[in-house]
């Protein structure tokens, strides 16, 4: 070997073991997930967001420098069952893709699709926890005991998270846990906490549009059960909820669904984000006086 080849394998040697000792690139589709994947990461990595904060995930658009992002990254975190769909072609671009639903039994619906809003209910979340834990220890094994530590500890959170929400829930009656809301993003929530969900779009996702005879008859229901609030994603602006809210004269009321807030928000972290929700359910449909 002469000199000069030897001098570039080691820059190259060097190069490539200071490329394993940096911080991972890494990237979350959801601010959601991308919380989950801070909780267990901590900070010695760089994490960004393909879906930032207040944007809903179902009718996002990727840009150029989207797809850029992905190809950069040493993993790319999915929500995965279905969330990303529309995501797919640019995330080939990615190389190593980490499915955060993976393991989670999956609610299905009427038409055979799955239910992608896993993490309305805490204890998928904890999933997604260990998900994220086991992808980054293979990614970096010298810290895996550091990842599994960060997820177990953040499990106990979830778990106290989980007590809370039943706690509040048990202050609404049995027969007025009705959730009408703007797209079916609460069957999680709704069969983990005793709740009935009906949804003024008939599809998952915020796109779908229900005929006039459909939202006669959810109007209907409304009237007969006297439900007081319709429950809205605050990334949704939909004439129909208006229009329902209009006609029936319920209360609307903005969560945080898809997506956190800003950090200056009130749910700039997902355990926020879940307490301010349940607070937000068990405020509207709670016994009044
Ligand atoms: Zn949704």
């Amino acid at each position: 070997m002469n000199l000069r080849i030897f001098v570039v394998a080691v820059i190259l040697l060097a190069l490539s073991l200071a490329g394993v000792a940096g911080p991972l690139q890494l990237v979350a589709t959801t601010s959601i997930l991308g919380d989950v994947v801070r909780q267990v990461a901590g900070g010695a990595h760089e994490l960004s967001l393909l879906i930032p904060p207040d944007t809903d995930p179902h009718t996002f658009e990727p840009t150029p420098q989207d797809v850029a992002l992905l190809s950069q990254a040493d993993a790319v975190f999915i929500c995965g069952a279905g969330l990303e769909e529309a995501l797919e072609p640019i995330l080939s671009s990615a190389r190593d893709v980490v499915e955060a639903s993976c393991g989670i039994e999956l609610r299905v619906f009427e038409d055979g699709r799955v239910d992608p809003h896993v993490w309305l209910d805490p204890n998928n979340v904890a999933v997604w926890a260990d998900n994220v834990a086991a992808a980054l220890a293979k990614l970096d094994p010298e810290h895996a005991d550091d990842y599994r530590a960060r997820a177990a500890a953040y499990r106990l959170k979830l778990k106290e998270l989980d007590a809370w929400i039943q706690a509040e829930v048990e202050k609404v009656s049995e027969e007025r846990r009705i959730l009408v809301v703007d797209h079916l993003a609460f069957g999680y929530f709704a069969e983990r906490y005793g709740f009935k969900q009906l949804a003024i779009t008939p599809g998952f996702s915020t796109l779908a549009e229900p005929s006039a005879r459909e939202l006669a008859e959810l109007e209907g229901i409304i009237r007969k059960l006297s439900v007081p609030a319709i429950f809205v994603s605050h990334t949704t602006s939909s004439p129909l909820v208006e229009q329902v809210a209009r006609d029936t004269g319920v209360q609307v009321v903005y969560l945080y669904v898809g997506a956190l807030s800003k950090p200056d928000g009130p749910a700039p972290t997902y355990l926020d984000l879940m307490r301010y929700d349940v607070s937000a359910i068990v405020g509207a449909l709670g016994e009044e006086g």
